[in-house]
């Protein structure tokens, strides 16, 4: 019998070490920062009925027409993978009440997300987001408190040489008006556009100005603004966003054929690019979305949110971080078994104060024990042996800088509390 070797699907991967722990370190800051601004945690199902997202992100867009993962379960239901996290939350905030929280709800969500795209360079079926969602404030000031955690989660993990670009894309009472404008304007031109923007003229002529085909780009020269045609509440509420990311030195640029993919953005939009990855490529994104709340069935209720692309983000911090793998504060290296069983026993005392501590294996030579200890870039290796033991002293040694010395047993803790 032959055996079979598995691989994973495509699109798909395995995150393993060293890679993991620059994913745990952009998770732990964003939880840390988070919390600073007081963000909740939310866990939401990967799988929902499929209207949760079909309603929420729009039926004519890229993401429920083409990219879903939808099947039919058992019970003859059709259900998806989560394609992005805001969907899901709003879901569980209308069904779980939340707005009777005291206001502003606030949350941020972790976790994978599923898209049958074609995989590319830095673009998986299965990819992880990191985002957050504030409820029931709709003033700039929360926009502003947002986009400003994003630029400290940023900075927090060492990422260097991204940009804010921010945009409005105006309100149920603006938009029709905007929309006709730019009916009129593509009109003539309507035969030049891409296929997916012939459609698009009828179902959403927004998205023809951020559609990446180069003809397109062409046709769009000279497009009427959407912030020409804001209405008085819109436009006030930009300017002052842009009077607080100012206060806050944040710096950013306008950018106003940002329109977003989704159907339920409102007012602010916003994204971050990085020269590394080109402009296509955001690391982050997102806006505000004040009509969602009520089309699930709540109450009218503002929102705002982003979501930060963690595959993207692990892919600059490897261009510029130092890769700094943890590694064992203590080895001992170990010679014949009473040794062995000593270290073992010291192992668990030092390890209860939190130290990494490996023992080596009595059964191998000095020698290999030794260049394992080097292979995991260990800081202090302990030999103890027969003599060792009798006389209640370790010889120790620094690898990285070829110090060494003797300690005692009993001052072992001391000794390492002064090295760290
Ligand atoms: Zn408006
Ligand atoms: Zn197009």
């Amino acid at each position: 019998m032959s055996s079979q070797q598995y691989k994973t699907l495509k699109g798909m991967q395995d995150i393993l070490p060293p890679d993991i722990f620059l994913w745990q370190k952009v998770e732990q800051t964003a939880r840390q920062i988070f919390s600073t601004y007081g963000f909740q945690e939310i866990r939401t199902p990967v799988m929902e009925s499929t209207s949760v997202f079909s309603r929420s992100i729009g039926e004519s867009t890229d993401i429920v027409e083409k990219e879903m993962y939808t099947f039919t379960d058992k019970g003859d239901r059709s259900v998806s993978l989560r394609p992005e996290g805001t969907a899901s939350v709003v879901r569980s905030y209308v069904e779980n009440h939340l707005d009777k929280l005291p206001a502003p709800q606030k949350f941020y969500y972790a976790g994978p997300m599923f898209r049958y795209e074609r995989p590319q360079s830095g673009r998986f079926r299965q990819f992880y987001q990191i985002g957050v969602e504030a409820f029931a404030d709709s003033s700039p000031r929360m926009d502003a408190e947002v986009i400003a955690m994003l630029e400290r989660l940023l900075s927090g993990i060492g990422l260097e040489g991204v940009s804010f670009q921010i945009n409005s894309i105006g309100c149920g009472q603006c938009r029709p008006g905007y929309r006709d404008a730019l009916l009129s304007f593509f009109s003539e031109k309507k035969e030049d556009l891409c296929d997916d923007c012939k459609r698009r003229y009828d179902k959403n002529p927004l998205r023809i100005l951020d559609c990446k085909a180069s003809t397109c780009r062409q046709q769009r020269q000279g497009a009427p603004r959407i912030t020409d045609h804001l209405c008085e509440g819109c436009r006030t509420h930009f300017e002052k966003l842009q009077t607080l990311l100012s206060l806050l030195q944040i710096s950013y640029s306008l950018n106003p054929e940002m329109v977003r993919g989704l159907d339920y953005y409102t007012r602010t939009t916003f994204e971050v690019t990085s020269q590394s990855l080109g402009a296509q490529n955001a690391v982050a994104a997102g806006g505000r979305y004040d009509r969602l709340v009520k089309e699930f069935g709540g109450p009218e209720t503002p929102a705002i949110g982003f979501a930060l692309g963690m595959e993207r983000v692990i892919e600059l911090l490897k261009l510029t971080a130092l890769r700094s793998a943890p590694s064992p504060s203590v080895f001992f290296a170990v010679l014949g078994d009473a040794a062995g069983s000593a270290c073992l026993v010291l192992a668990e005392q030092l390890r209860k104060q939190g130290r990494w501590v490996e023992v080596g294996d009595a059964a191998s030579s000095l020698k290999s024990q030794m260049r394992r200890a080097d292979r995991m870039a260990v800081r202090h290796v302990f030999i103890m042996g027969d003599d060792e033991l009798r006389s209640g002293m370790l010889k120790w040694k620094n690898l990285a800088g070829a110090a060494q010395g003797e300690v005692k047993l009993s001052d072992m803790e001391l000794f390492l509390a002064g090295q760290s």
